[in-house]
């Protein structure tokens, strides 16, 4: 394995995660697994920095935040270089899906935050007066997030800076598969110089995401398989504390016949095997409409024949995959798609060099009762769905546990549009895909077993802030309408009740009028 835990090397028997490079094997350093106890040491760190994080000014703090850029500016290609050390992706890869999306996401943030987060007034109903209504928001106090390997840096970072603008202190657990990005993480809150506490990572195993989700949060923040997602929630149900799940996905891309098939073909190698495919917003599931289904076909296989695959320094389409258990997930779902009639018409096997390497492989003949169809793949695999036409792909794409992202292809952009609104899922783009969750004004989330809740956007910040209601009266007045004694009200407040319920505003108005009048003598 890339990443296995063993005793020893973290002082007097502590486990540590010994982590091997996806490319070579060759084992890159250890990192320790902490233990229930450090976490709760952490929490309690965070806990003690809160009050003072949370009075900082918002301005202060996305100053503060915002040293960032300038980090990953001076770093970015050495943090890229040990990003592809750690995950095998290309440096392209880790340049621009990793390091570059925190510059757009704090830029975005700087620009917005103060609109989402400020204090905005609401309307008021007549049955009340004088009054001013008003919503505000306040942080939740500590969160605690916990991320996987596939994109380790962003998804760390961007779950933790929202919670952080939001004005909470945070306790990161990133994935035991990558160490080596959560080190970097670790590293770029320290050069920063946030004050003690405001950010405390906790690497380690799933025995230390648990820790964390039995540890003093006020909310958990999961991205992860939908097995951990259930065990998150399940501990979060104990307190009960707020849960985010961002969780897998099974995304459908619909090749309309009117598609720009040549576009169409290049979008799906790239949605499919970008990052080898481990992507919960990968192509899974590609629904072509029969009219165009073997032009289109042959365009992609020229498009996946002609990738290159290799390893970091190798100026690669595609490297290797990150967790070593994912290979065998990946040989078993095209196994068991080839043995129920699938076609190989590209790759389908290990490549054959050291390393996690699968070919990036192109089947058609996918149905839904096959494994590959039903299960989250999340490897360098295209599942070619051969349809009937354009309704058939909105029935089956639905017809799915999961509801995490989709594209449909078509040169109608309004018919697109209307079956974009058609599909049950988070997020969809027409004529492109995946980029959308780069957007950081789109919010991003999943619905059925890819989760719930959403990140990205002002609900990106919402999420980390409890919501309170605030209603002013001058206080002028030493009594209200509908405060006791009641005698004698009955005959104004049914008209009041009768006005606004027959949508007789003047009606209602003026037995508001003699109610105050009655109230006064
Ligand atoms: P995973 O569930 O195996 O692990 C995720 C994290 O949870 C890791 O840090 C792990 O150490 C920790 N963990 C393990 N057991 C735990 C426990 N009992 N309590 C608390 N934490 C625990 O997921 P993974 O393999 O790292 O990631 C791949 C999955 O993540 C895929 O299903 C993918 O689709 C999904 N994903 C979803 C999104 C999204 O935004 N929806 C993004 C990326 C990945």
């Amino acid at each position: 394995m890339e990443a296995t835990q063993k005793s020893g090397g973290n002082g007097a028997g502590a486990a540590v995660i010994e982590k091997r490079s996806p490319v070579t094997g060759e084992v890159l350093g250890t990192f320790p697994i902490r233990t229930a106890a450090e976490v709760d040491a952490a929490v309690a760190r965070a806990r003690e920095a809160f009050p003072t994080w949370r009075d900082t000014s918002l301005d202060d703090r996305l100053r503060m935040l915002s040293r960032i850029k300038d980090v990953v500016q001076t770093h970015g290609e050495e943090y890229a270089r040990r990003i592809s050390d750690d995950t095998g992706k290309p440096l392209v890869d880790s340049l621009v899906t990793e390091l570059m999306a925190i510059p757009l996401f704090l830029d975005h943030y700087r620009k917005t935050a103060k609109k989402t987060l400020s204090r905005r007034k609401v309307s008021t109903p007549i049955l009340f007066p004088g009054k001013a209504s008003y919503i505000e928001h306040f942080p939740l106090g500590v969160v605690g997030v916990i991320s996987p390997w596939n994109f380790p840096f962003q998804l760390s970072m961007v779950p933790v800076l929202s919670a952080l603008i939001a004005g909470n202190t945070v306790v990161l657990k990133p994935s035991e598969v990558t160490p080596i990005t959560g080190e970097i993480v670790d590293e770029i809150f320290r050069r920063i110089g946030l004050p003690r506490g405001v950010v405390e990572v906790v690497q380690g195993d799933g025995s230390t995401g648990a820790a964390l989700t039995r540890a003093d949060v006020d909310k958990l923040f999961f991205t992860g398989s939908v097995a951990t997602g259930r065990k998150v929630m399940a501990e979060a149900a104990k307190r009960p504390i707020p849960v985010e799940l961002e969780l897998g996905g099974k995304d459908a891309m619909i090749v309309c016949a009117d598609a720009n098939l040549a576009r169409a073909a290049k979008a799906a190698a790239w949605g499919g095997l970008v990052n080898c495919g481990q992507m919960c917003t990968s192509v899974e599931r590609l629904f072509v409409v029969d009219a165009i289904h073997d032009e289109f076909v042959a365009l992609l296989e020229a498009e996946v024949r002609a990738m290159r695959v290799g390893g970091p320094d190798e100026h690669a389409d595609m490297g290797p995959l990150t967790f070593r258990g994912q290979v065998t997930t990946v040989e078993r779902h095209v196994a068991g798609a080839v043995d129920d009639g699938a076609k190989v018409l590209a790759g389908g096997t290990r490549l054959d060099r050291p390393g996690q390497f699968f070919a990036p492989t192109l089947l058609t003949g996918v149905t839904p009762s096959m494994e590959i169809y039903r299960e989250e793949t999340f490897g360098p695999v295209l599942p070619v769905i051969r349809v009937k036409d354009e309704e058939e792909a909105i029935r089956l794409a639905n017809d799915h546990q999961y509801g995490l992202n989709g594209c449909v292809f078509t040169k109608d952009v309004e018919r697109g549009l209307e079956l974009a609104s058609r599909l049950e899922c988070g997020q969809v783009m027409v004529n492109d895909l995946v980029s959308i969750v780069g957007n950081p004004a789109l919010p991003f989330g999943g619905v059925k077993n890819s989760g719930f809740g959403r990140y990205h956007g002002p609900e990106g910040l919402l999420a980390f802030t409890h919501q309170k209601a605030i209603m002013v009266d001058r206080g002028w007045s030493d009594i209200e309408p509908l405060w006791f004694p009641y005698k004698g009200k009955y005959d104004a407040m049914a008209q009041v009740f009768h006005g606004l319920l027959g949508g007789n505003l003047p009606k209602a108005l003026l037995a508001m009028t003699k109610l105050r009048s009655l109230t006064k003598s």
